[in-house]
């Protein structure tokens, strides 16, 4: 998958999430920084498995 603002590479990156109060993983665009999906991982983590989902979920969308 790529960015949908430049179409660069994505990689995971760790965030501190606020609302959770856990380190998450997320994909982020090495090329201008744009967060893929954050909302979506968010809402899904806190409907679903929480952190361990909200990893599987990023991991997939980085790899696809
Ligand atoms: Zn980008």
């Amino acid at each position: 998958m790529t960015c949908q603002r430049c179409f660069g590479r994505l990689r995971m990156v760790k965030l501190w999430d606020d609302m959770l109060k856990v380190d998450v993983w997320s994909c982020s665009c090495i090329n201008c920084g744009d967060m893929i999906d954050r909302v979506i991982l968010q809402n899904r983590a806190s409907q679903r498995g929480g952190v361990a989902s909200c990893t599987a979920v990023a991991k997939a969308s980085c790899r696809s």
